[in-house]
């Protein structure tokens, strides 16, 4: 295969690069008053763009994960790879050796096809150099970047968003995904004492009793990266062990049976308004995160 339809091949796949572009060239406008602009700093902003969606979401940019572009499957095996889900927790060498591939990959498809169905009338928004490997802004558009950061933003993360649902159908909150980084999940030691019996714990996996604080955490059953909610009917207790092994994997179907008998039992007791969501539900939810291709499907034995 020749270079030349390698390119025209990734291109076509390249419906997520062009929000993620026009993302990454505003944020970079807004940061810096230079016109002239690294392609490793643009390389840098597509890695961090890429991260939570691929990495903590899961999320697909293409039908099927064995379609996905270049700069996704890289995020992806990297991630992997090192056994890293954070950006942050990524050792400095893995991220500088991503963003260096993350900027040559931009010379390959995406800079060139960012203006392919550019009205003939516009200008273009950027000039590039491959061998200088910088890319360059008129004075004209990146006062308009600059000044338009949020506006770009909203427009990249709606085209962005609209693509994504069409890839990933089932997927709740998905223009959350797209639109934040680094979200802040809160705290859920209030749910403690809601799930401790007799002040006594009992990890929902492996069945280990404890009356130890320490070793005990609240898990999210379907993972709060898929539902980027905290629903009690979804919270159980685990062991720290089974906690960090689990991560965030969708747990094997029959914990979502012990999950639905557990609400059932808490629900008789309680009347807690907000354990009354249906079972199938919770079938539906786990159902739709098997359909992204979520992984799944863990056990305290594996
Ligand atoms: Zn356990």
């Amino acid at each position: 295969m020749s270079g030349k339809s390698v390119q025209a091949q990734d291109a076509s796949k390249s419906t997520t690069y062009k929000p993620a572009l026009l993302k990454a060239m505003a944020r970079l406008a807004h940061r810096d008053s230079g016109l002239s602009v690294p392609l490793t700093n643009l390389g840098e902003e597509f890695v961090r763009l890429y991260w939570d969606q691929t990495v903590v979401y899961h999320l697909r940019q293409a039908a099927v994960l064995s379609k996905e572009a270049t700069v996704v499957k890289l995020i992806r095996e990297t991630a992997i790879a090192k056994g890293v889900r954070k950006l942050g927790d990524l050792p400095t060498s893995d991220r500088e050796h991503l963003i260096t591939k993350m900027a040559k990959l931009l010379t390959v498809s995406v800079l060139a096809a960012f203006h392919s169905s550019k009205p003939s009338t516009m200008s273009a928004l950027y000039t590039w150099d491959k061998a200088e490997k910088r890319v360059v802004f008129s004075p004209g558009s990146h006062a308009f970047l600059r000044d338009n950061v949020l506006a770009v933003e909203l427009i990249a993360n709606y085209h962005w968003a609209a693509y994504l649902e069409g890839c990933n159908r089932l997927a709740p909150r998905i223009i959350q995904k797209v639109s934040r980084e680094a979200v802040r999940r809160s705290s859920l030691a209030r749910y403690m004492a809601l799930l401790m019996r007799d002040g006594e714990f009992e990890c929902f996996y492996c069945g280990r009793r404890d009356r130890d604080e320490r070793g005990i955490q609240v898990d999210h059953v379907i993972p709060w990266s898929f539902l980027l909610e905290d629903p009690s009917w979804d919270l159980v207790l685990a062991c720290r062990v089974c906690n960090a092994r689990k991560s965030d994997w969708l747990p094997a179907y029959e914990y979502i049976e012990k999950l639905k008998r557990r609400n059932h039992a808490f629900k008789m007791i309680s009347g807690n308004a907000s354990l009354l969501v249906t079972e199938p539900d919770i079938d539906r939810f786990y159902n739709a995160a098997i359909s992204v291709e979520w992984p799944g499907f863990w056990t305290p034995g594996a």
